[in-house]
């Protein structure tokens, strides 16, 4: 039987390449998402490009959604294995501005919902003596970023969280890490104004945006069996943009 893996958020940018890298890498794949209503239309159209994926609407920023989609996840497809915490959302505003709902809304998407997800399936794959947990960060959680202090904030707790998960479960043979893209051309950085992200790319020394595929082959490795000793770490996959 394959293994399962789950990517939250999956029906997004980097979201949909990393569902597609696992499929063909043999994984089941489900996938989580929360504004219902565009589920059937992305269902259909990967199945046209060759893909199966299984998809629950959840909310990640919810505990109690979170285990039913669990539950759920369970009896349908098994035993989840490899967990992508890709969900994630920008509220972008100085800190002058920020308001507690902006703040709120950012964190309980990037960084509680790494909690609310982690919990439903992290024992088991302990118990199981096998597992990955993979936490999709971001650049601007490393440095920092203006207009950013709730994303960076949340994205730097995400790193925080899997140093200290991947030393309790690491002699469980379930493995913890960070991805930190920099700028990956999907919706989310499309949206930003055209001026701005051409401003962007010029810091950047490859001098284009990343591809969601670049973001998929290291989840390919991450997820898979030869990564067992890497663990805890945070990979920044950037263009250059951000050395460390
Ligand atoms: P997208 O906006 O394309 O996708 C984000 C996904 O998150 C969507 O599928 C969305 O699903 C889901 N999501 C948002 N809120 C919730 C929620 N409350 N519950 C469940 N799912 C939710 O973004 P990207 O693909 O660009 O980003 C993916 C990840 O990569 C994010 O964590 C982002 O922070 C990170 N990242 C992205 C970078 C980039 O340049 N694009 C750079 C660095 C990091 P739905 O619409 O159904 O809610």
């Amino acid at each position: 039987m394959s293994k399962v893996a789950l990517v939250t958020g999956g029906m997004g940018g980097i979201g949909t390449a990393i569902c597609r890298q696992l499929s063909q890498q043999g994984f089941t794949v489900a996938t989580t998402y929360s504004r219902p209503g565009r589920e059937q239309a992305w269902l259909d159209e990967q199945a046209q490009a060759g893909f199966t994926f299984h998809a629950y609407e959840c909310d990640v920023t919810s505990y109690e959604a979170c285990v039913a989609m669990a539950e759920k996840i369970r009896s349908e497809l098994g035993e989840v294995d490899v967990l992508v915490n890709n969900a994630g959302i920008t509220k972008d505003g100085t800190f002058k501005k920020m308001d507690k709902t902006n703040w709120d809304a950012v964190i309980g998407t990037n960084l509680d919902s790494v909690f609310n997800v982690t919990k439903q399936f992290v024992d088991s794959m302990a118990d199981r003596g096998w597992g990955r947990v993979i936490n999709i960060s971001s650049i601007n959680g490393q440095k920092g970023q203006f207009g950013q202090t709730n994303y960076s904030a949340a994205k730097a707790g995400m790193h925080g969280f899997t140093m200290a998960l991947a030393q309790e479960v690491a002699k469980k043979g379930v493995t913890v890490n960070t991805i930190s893209p920099g700028y990956i051309a999907t919706d989310m950085v499309m949206a930003v104004p055209e001026d701005v992200r051409n401003k962007i790319i010029t810091g950047i020394p490859v001098n284009r945006l990343g591809k969601p595929e670049e973001i998929a082959g290291l989840i390919s490795y991450l997820a898979s069996d030869i990564s067992g000793f890497m663990t805890g770490t945070n990979l920044a996959i950037n263009g250059g943009q951000h050395m460390c």
